[in-house]
């Protein structure tokens, strides 16, 4: 998840980068439409695509874990709280030992 921010926001200081030196070649009345869809296609469509890609990467590991049973468990983050580090489908940072039930 912090890839999909880190990469978004790099993305983002390229685009608004790169638009502000090319600035001159567009047509001030074009330059939003420009903007607009660049930000579209090259930030905004990549983050949804990734992070579709991250929620079916870990779908097991978001429903039908010990895990996600468990209160120290972030959903969002696919994150063990107690332990911060990521559970997958082989692997449970505290081997069940820690686990406690939500409310
Ligand atoms: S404490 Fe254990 S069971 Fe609970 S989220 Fe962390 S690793 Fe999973």
């Amino acid at each position: 998840m912090g890839g999909i921010v880190y990469w978004g926001l790099l993305r983002i200081a390229i685009v608004i980068i790169l638009l502000w030196f090319s600035y001159d070649y567009f047509d001030a009345k074009y330059f939003w439409i420009i903007f607009g869809l660049a930000i579209y296609i090259v930030v905004i469509h990549p983050i949804i695509a990734e992070y579709k890609e991250f929620v079916v990467k870990n779908r097991n590991v978001i429903n039908n874990s010990l895990c996600s049973k468990c209160k120290h468990f972030n959903e969002t983050a696919v994150l063990c709280m107690k332990y911060d580090e990521h559970p997958t489908d082989d692997f449970t940072p505290c081997d069940g030992l820690d686990w406690e039930a939500k409310n």
